[in-house]
């Protein structure tokens, strides 16, 4: 028997589901023995999408190798040549548009973390699953080329869930998750790397984005939770990391 979830598993990873909806498949994501399988395959091929759309570019010769082939024995006169080329880029450009996943958010880097934070919560995998973070805290050392504290949760809603190693670019960076409620919250830490890019906090759709620069570090938050408890979290980091 199938779950009747299956057939919204495609627009549930593009992040295109009704706000409401979205929430419940979140849920549904813990219950559910098919979905979360579903979910993991179907980010693999997001992904795997996304790579192709940024590594290929075709190169001039093989425009012109596609040309010969076609035109073995050509007297074409060589303005052809010149319309054609363009017309075989503009063609490129279209199917990449056309391939490269929608996403409710602009930044490309959000739009990375939200895929994260969502393959988090199909997959249940995390590198290092432990709620103390004196254990969580030293697990990355040697793996990240920089520190940050962990706030106190002793006497807050949020429980340590643990953490993973992740990369945006070449650029290690952390994934510590918490758990408040029903919802799961990721917050990533970077280092940060160019003056812009600082969008603030926003709401991808469903889900709620905070992010902040703080220390040479970028920090993202990214949670199904409401945004007061997502803000709650992000006031606890700023604490433990203010100098
Ligand atoms: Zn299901």
């Amino acid at each position: 028997m199938s779950c009747q979830w299956r057939d919204k598993v495609a627009l549930y990873v593009d992040n295109e589901l009704e706000a409401p909806a979205q929430q419940q498949f979140t849920a549904h994501l813990s219950s559910c023995t098919e979905c979360p399988a579903a979910v993991r395959e179907q980010m693999e091929f997001k992904k795997a999408l996304r790579l192709a759309g940024r590594s290929f570019s075709a190169p001039p010769e093989l425009h012109a190798e596609i040309y010969r082939s076609l035109h073995p024995h050509t007297t074409t006169s060589p303005w052809w040549k010149w319309i054609l080329a363009p017309l075989c880029a503009m063609l490129l450009a279209a199917v990449s548009f056309l391939l490269w996943p929608k996403s409710g958010s602009t930044d490309p880097m959000v739009s990375g973390l939200v895929d994260q934070h969502i393959t988090m919560l199909a997959s249940g995998r995390l590198d290092v699953l432990n709620s103390d973070s004196h254990t969580v805290k030293p697990w990355y050392q040697g793996k990240l080329p920089f520190t940050f504290k962990f706030p106190e949760i002793k006497d807050s809603p949020f429980t340590l869930v643990g953490g993973n190693l992740v990369f945006a670019g070449q650029n290690p960076g952390a994934e510590v998750v918490y758990q408040i409620r029903q919802h799961k919250i990721s917050v990533f830490v970077f280092q940060a790397r160019d003056a812009a890019g600082n969008p603030g906090s926003n709401r991808d759709q469903s889900f709620t984005v905070n992010a902040w620069r703080q220390g040479g570090l970028q920090y993202y938050l990214v949670t199904d939770a409401n945004k007061e408890d997502a803000g709650k979290l992000v006031t606890m980091f700023q604490g433990a990391n203010g100098s």
